[in-house]
C-alpha cells in the first residue's frame, strides 16, 4: 500500500537562536534525525530547507515506527507529515486540499485557517490569493467546517516551492538539543526508577552517555544485572550507543562493611562508587561529568550533607538533575520515556543489601575520611582490581 504522506517535515526551535553555532546544531540534529530514522529499515532523503528539516520518504515506510523515531530525537519539538501535491496549478492545488481534510479529519467540526508560503517567487498566484481559493474550496466541500483567522484550531499549510507540500498535523516531539553537540557524561546506572531518569535529562541536553552498574555478586543476581540491561537499552533509544560497564563491587562493599561504622556504609559505598565512575569517565573520551539519580532529601545519603560528602570524593562535576522533583514527579516521568515497567520490578540493589537500619543523615567528612583511613592499605588493590573486573557491554 502506498504511504499517505510522503515526507515528514521536523520543527526545531532552541536551536534556531545559537547565532554562529547554528549550523553545527543542524548539522548534529540531521545526523541524529538519519540515525533515527535508519532505525526504522526505511529510507529517507534528509535535508534542511529554510530552518526546517525534511525527510522525504525513498521507499515504503512504517508511519507509526517513524513517528516514533523521530519525535524521539533530541532537538525535534514538532512532526508534521506531508503530502505532496503533484498537480501544481491552482484546481490541483484546491483538490489536493479537499483530499487532504477528506483523508486526515473524520470529524470535519472544527475552524480553520489556510497558511500559504510562497518560496517559489515564480509561481503565479500571491500566498493571499491561495489562501482565499483554497479556503473556498474547503467550505464549499465540507459545510462543517469554519473559517478562523485568528485562533483556528487547525492550520492548513501548503508551501510553494518546486515541489510543492501540505501540512496540518503537529506531533510533538522530546525537544532538547541534539546529540553531540555537548559532549559526554557517565552515568551512575542502578535499577531504580531515578538513574534512569536522570540519564535521560542530562543526555536531552545534547550529551552522549555512557553508565556503570555496581554490582554485588553473588549478593545480587543475575536478573538485577538484566534489568539494568534493560532499562540501558530503552534508554539507549533516546541516546545512542550507550557503553555499560559493569563493575563488580562486592570486596569493596564487603570490606567496608567489616571495616567501618554501619551506619555509614552507604555514604562511604557511594563514595567508592564515584571514585570509580570517575576514573571510567577520565579514561572515556570526551568524557566531562558524573550524572546521578539523586534529589534532594530522597533518602539518608541525599541529604545535603551526604551530598556535600559524596561529591567530596571526585573532581570531576557530579550532576544531579532530578534535585528538585518529587518522588512521583520522577515516576511519571519514566512512564513518559518508558523506563518504569522496567523499574518496577522488585530485584535487589546492592545498596540495600547492606544497607544500615539507621544510616546517618548529616555524616560529617572528617568522620567519613577517618572510617575510610580504616580501608588504607587493602582499599586501593580491591579498586584496581574492581575497575579491571570491567564488563563492558555497547547497547542499543
Ligand atoms: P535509583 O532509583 O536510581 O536506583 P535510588 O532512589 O535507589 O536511585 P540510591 O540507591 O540512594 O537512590 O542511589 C542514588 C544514586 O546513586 C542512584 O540514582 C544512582 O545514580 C547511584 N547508584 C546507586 N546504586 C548504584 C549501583 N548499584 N550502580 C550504579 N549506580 C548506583
Ligand atoms: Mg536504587
Amino acid at each position: 500500500m502506498e504511504n499517505r504522506f510522503q515526507a515528514f517535515l521536523l520543527k526545531y526551535a532552541e536551536i534556531g537562536v545559537k547565532g554562529k553555532n547554528r549550523h553545527l546544531f543542524e548539522e548534529a540534529l540531521e545526523k541524529q534525525v538519519r540515525i533515527h530514522l535508519r532505525r526504522t529499515g526505511a529510507e529517507f532523503d534528509v535535508h534542511r530547507i529554510n530552518g526546517r528539516i525534511y525527510c522525504e520518504a525513498k521507499s515504503e515506510y512504517d508511519y507509526d515506527a517513524v513517528i516514533t523515531e523521530l519525535t524521539k530525537t533530541f532537538g525535534v519539538v514538532g512532526v508534521c507529515p506531508v503530502s505532496h501535491i503533484q498537480d501544481k496549478t491552482i484546481e490541483g492545488i484546491k483538490e489536493a486540499a479537499v483530499k487532504f481534510i477528506g483523508e486526515n479529519y473524520p470529524d470535519r467540526n472544527f475552524t480553520f485557517k489556510v497558511d500559504t508560503r510562497r518560496a517559489d517567487k515564480s509561481y503565479p498566484m500571491t500566498s493571499m490569493e491561495v489562501d482565499a481559493d483554497v479556503g473556498e474550496a474547503l467550505l464549499d466541500a465540507y459545510t462543517e467546517m469554519k473559517v478562523d483567522v485568528h485562533d483556528p484550531e487547525v492550520f492548513l499549510h501548503i508551501d510553494l516551492r518546486e515541489q510543492i507540500f501540505m501540512y496540518s498535523k503537529v506531533i510533538k516531539g522530546v525537544g532538547g538539543l541534539p546529540l553531540g553537540t555537548n559532549g559526554r557524561a557517565m552515568l551512575l546506572l542502578s535499577g531504580g526508577f531515578d538513574s534512569p531518569v536522570a540519564g535521560y535529562m542530562v543526555s536531552r541536553r545534547g550529551v552522549y552517555m555512557d553508565a556503570v552498574y555496581f554490582n554485588a555478586p553473588p549478593y545480587t543476581s543475575e536478573r538485577a544485572k538484566q534489568k539494568v540491561v534493560d532499562l540501558a537499552k530503552v534508554l539507549s533509544s533516546y541516546t545512542g550507543n550507550i557503553r555499560l560497564h559493569i563493575i563488580n563491587f562486592t570486596e569493596i562493599q564487603m570490606t567496608i562493611y567489616e571495616k567501618c561504622p554501619h551506619d555509614e556504609l552507604t555514604i562511604i559505598m557511594r563514595r567508592y562508587m564515584m571514585k570509580i565512575a570517575e576514573r571510567l569517565a577520565r579514561d572515556t573520551k570526551d568524557c566531562y561529568a558524573l550524572v546521578t539519580g539523586e534529589s534532594m532529601g530522597q533518602v539518608a545519603s541525599q541529604t545535603m550533607k551526604s551530598l556535600f560528602t559524596t561529591d567530596e570524593a571526585v573532581s570531576f562535576p557530579v550532576f544531579r538533575p532530578l534535585i528538585g522533583f518529587d518522588k512521583q514527579e520522577i515516576i511519571d516521568k519514566a512512564e513518559e520515556i518508558g523506563t518504569a515497567d522496567i523499574s518496577i520490578l522488585p530485584y535487589e540493589d546492592c545498596c540495600t543489601i547492606f544497607v544500615a537500619k539507621h544510616p546517618v543523615t548529616k555524616p560529617n567528612l572528617n568522620a567519613i575520611k577517618a572510617s575510610e583511613a580504616r580501608l588504607e592499605g587493602v582499599i586501593e588493590e580491591l579498586v584496581e582490581k574492581a575497575i579491571s573486573s570491567d564488563e563492558v557491554m555497547d547497547i542499543w
